[in-house]
């Protein structure tokens, strides 16, 4: 009984102890072995990875893959990387440095740098995770009011702001390395935006404990890349990629959108240029409401155009939003007519796509519809559809692949216009000769012979006022494109 009280007071004498006693500090147990010992010197590593970008693709969601290689040269404060891509049995090279001071880039096929905005500066300390983790983590050592804790099975978690991000780094207790860490940033595409990057089969160089495998999960889990490093080593030096060139300077933020130009084509049909974006959009006026065909890439576009629209026509509701296809030029801006309680037009398998847009959450940079919810009113046109108030009339034609650019391609008809607007599938030049129909245009004309539609104008939507290409059409000069061999 001694004993045991004698163990006892011993036991509670160590507890006071240990309560008092700090927290592990797992963050800089893991700076200590991934980025403290770079203080003199530079980690340096050839990589391999693949990318997946969504682009102007076919249909929704549908990715395109690119292959690249290069080598980095990194350490607290500094990033450098080249690399270079192959593709249709072309190279294109791209360089990217990073100092406390500036960021320099060049993208591929460039000859001159990109402008750089303090946005990008600011932010680009995220892009390098995707290489490392080291400017990451010295970012939390560095800021420590900013940082939060807590902690997971087996994981310490340490959040903090970075630039326009929230970001976690998930710290494994057993032995202080970073296993993944999470970026949550606003797009102004698809809202909050989870990207995951997953630290993974750790090898040592000097000193310094690094990952060699990467793997990164984007678009809230959508898309998967993977980066895998080689031949790592430690360098006391890194030469410059790039150079300053005389004059550089990073680009100021530019203002808010700038006026709309509106042209009333018609009684009933209103094209606004939004120059910004070189977009065209059309307004067709009808006698109590409005139809809106297209909303290029951003909810403050949408909004820009629907206050145009309240001074074009006061007191009538944009009934329809349409967009010709899903690429963003065209229903970018759509979530401020879902607010708006317009119904949403769309063509064949496309719908869902505008389901996760309009339900997609903006946390980090709220628009109207997130601060005031509305359920969404969608449907897509498989093949014709009228909008009519007895006396005016449009038509929405499917014209899908024939578009050879979408599977969801849209087309509207006035006839008693005989107008056709369309989004991107006319390129005739202002000046010259007539040259061959690309596939788009013949695709087009094809489709609307076989619509059997009394056509003279075509109205385009992007580009407007870029590229040297005439957007408001004869038809006869479609016609005639095609007779060139
Ligand atoms: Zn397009």
């Amino acid at each position: 009984m001694r004993v045991f009280y004698s163990l006892l007071l011993i036991t509670w004498g160590l507890l006071p102890s240990e309560a008092q006693a700090k927290p592990k500090d797992y963050l800089q147990q893991c700076w200590s072995q991934q980025g403290q010992p770079l203080a003199t010197g530079y980690l340096t590593f050839r990589y391999q990875e693949t990318a997946n970008e969504l682009e102007h693709s076919q249909y929704p969601w549908q990715p395109t893959r690119y292959d690249k290689h290069g080598t980095a040269w990194l350490n607290a404060g500094n990033f450098l990387r080249q690399d270079t891509l192959t593709q249709d049995g072309k190279t294109y090279s791209s360089k990217s440095q990073l100092s406390p001071e500036e960021l320099l880039l060049l993208d591929y096929g460039d000859k001159e740098l990109l402008a750089v905005t303090p946005a990008r500066f600011a932010g680009y300390v995220l892009t390098t995770a995707r290489y490392s983790p080291v400017l990451l983590l010295q970012y939390f050592v560095q800021h420590p009011a900013a940082v939060t804790r807590s902690a997971e099975p087996g994981l310490a978690v340490y959040s903090a702001p970075v630039a326009d991000a929230r970001v976690r780094l998930f710290i494994r207790q057993a032995d202080g390395l970073l296993d993944h860490a999470t970026v949550l940033q606003p797009d102004e595409l698809f809202g909050d935006v989870l990207t995951t990057y997953t630290y993974q089969s750790y090898a040592r160089t000097g000193k310094v404990r690094y990952p060699t495998t990467i793997g990164i999960s984007k678009l809230n889990g959508r898309i998967r890349d993977d980066v895998r490093l080689s031949a790592a080593g430690i360098v006391p030096g890194a030469s410059p990629v790039l150079s300053r060139p005389e004059g550089y300077q990073m680009r100021a933020v530019s203002p808010s959108i700038p006026p709309i130009a509106v042209q009333t084509y018609s009684p009933h049909l209103h094209f606004l240029e939004l120059k910004h974006t070189d977009d065209r959009v059309l307004v067709v006026e009808f006698n109590d409401f409005l139809v809106v065909a297209e909303a290029p890439l951003t909810s403050e576009n949408g909004e820009a155009i629907l206050a145009e629209t309240r001074r074009l026509a006061p007191g009538k509701p944009v009934r329809y939003f349409v967009a010709g296809h899903y690429h963003p030029h065209y229903l970018g801006g759509l979530r401020p007519f879902v607010r708006q309680g317009a119904t949403i037009l769309c063509g064949p398998g496309t719908a869902d796509y505008v389901r996760t847009l309009a339900g997609a959450p903006r946390t980090l940079r709220p628009d109207s519809l997130h601060l005031r919810p509305r359920p969404l009113q969608v449907e897509e046109v498989t093949s014709s559809k009228t909008i009519t108030d007895g006396r005016f009339e449009m038509q929405i034609h499917f014209i899908g692949a024939s578009s050879a650019h979408t599977n969801d391609y849209l087309v509207y008809y006035f006839p008693s216009e005989k107008l056709l607007f369309e989004d991107d599938l006319v390129w005739i030049r202002r000046e010259g000769p007539p040259r061959k129909a690309s596939a788009r245009q013949a695709g087009l004309y094809q489709a609307v012979r076989a619509l059997n539609l009394d056509v003279q104008t075509v109205v385009q939507s992007w580009p407007v006022a870029d590229y040297g290409v005439k957007t408001i059409i004869p038809f006869s000069d479609i016609e005639q494109a095609m007779q060139v061999k």
